[in-house]
């Protein structure tokens, strides 16, 4: 799965490709690429054609379009899906499933995804908190990269949960964009294991975790923007720009950054946590 800061360099591409200019044509090519979008591809092709496009936007690894009608076109890139922006007769793609032409006549946007686990869907956009935001993921909480973050109140809710601490930090209602990644990095970073009960987290501990969320987001961004191509937005789902800086993540066995414990895993809901036995003690007793 794509990590928020490869979400972020796409949205930033569409931002300087795709903003301001106005949709002649959208044409499915793969109708499954389209199946969020209920009333069909007929009607998502209908309802495009001749729209400007007002700004790109994200939420956590939601991204979407505004545009000018109200309506906001949204993008879910599943494992492998993928924006490119592309001369008007390049070859199409093998695995083209969705084909954005622009009454200006210059580059197309074209939705590319192999596995087809992906998809574009339109959806109206409401107010949430002063943004607008598609309907359907107005329930999805701020990420920590966003301006209008609030970590006080991201930390107060997270203590006021009764889970364990990782588990809150990947529930999108909470805090958005952290997947098993961030969490284990940022946990890592707060001297927190992975199963500390929330409701026993310090003030001081909520704010840590969250801060860590934010800080290693954006320094994945920081190694991440600097490798894109101005002409060719793409995501791939391959997340090979953190590998150097992970400290927990994947590293089992290796020593730890701060104290050379080895890394442990254990497993966590189908998937893995990494963390130092040394620093991120497990919590004692029952929750
Ligand atoms: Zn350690």
């Amino acid at each position: 799965m794509p990590e928020l800061p490869e979400v972020e360099v796409v949205r930033a591409g569409l931002e300087a490709h795709v903003t301001g200019r106005i949709i002649a044509s959208a044409e499915v090519l793969h109708p499954r690429a389209v199946r969020r979008h209920v009333p069909g591809a007929a009607d998502f092709a209908g309802r495009l054609a001749g729209v400007k496009v007002e700004a790109a936007r994200r939420r956590g690894k939601y991204l979407w379009l505004d545009l000018a009608d109200g309506q906001a076109l949204l993008a879910h890139l599943g494992m492998s899906g993928q924006m490119r922006v592309q001369p008007p007769g390049a070859p199409d793609e093998k695995h083209l499933r969705v084909r954005f032409t622009f009454a200006d006549g210059g580059p197309e946007l074209r939705f590319v995804d192999q596995r087809t686990f992906g998809g574009l869907a339109l959806a109206d956009l409401v107010d949430s908190g002063g943004t607008p935001v598609p309907d359907t993921i107005a329930h999805i909480a701020r990420d920590p990269m966003d301006p209008a973050f609030d970590l006080a109140v991201a930390a107060r809710a997270l203590r006021a949960r009764r889970t364990e601490v990782k588990r809150a930090l990947l529930d999108q209602t909470l805090v958005s964009g952290v997947g098993n990644i961030y969490a284990d990095e940022a946990l890592w970073r707060a001297r927190l294991h992975w199963a500390r009960p929330t409701e026993r987290l310090t003030a001081a501990q909520a704010r840590a975790v969250l801060g860590a969320a934010a800080d290693v987001m954006a320094e994945a961004l920081a190694a991440g923007g600097t490798s894109f191509d101005a002409l060719y937005v793409n995501v791939n789902g391959q997340s090979g720009y953190f590998d150097r800086s992970l400290n927990a993540y994947g590293q089992a066995g290796r020593p730890c950054d701060r104290c050379g414990t080895p890394i442990r895993r254990d497993p966590f809901m189908n998937r893995s946590s990494f963390s130092c036995p040394r620093c991120q003690p497990r919590p004692r007793g029952p929750r």
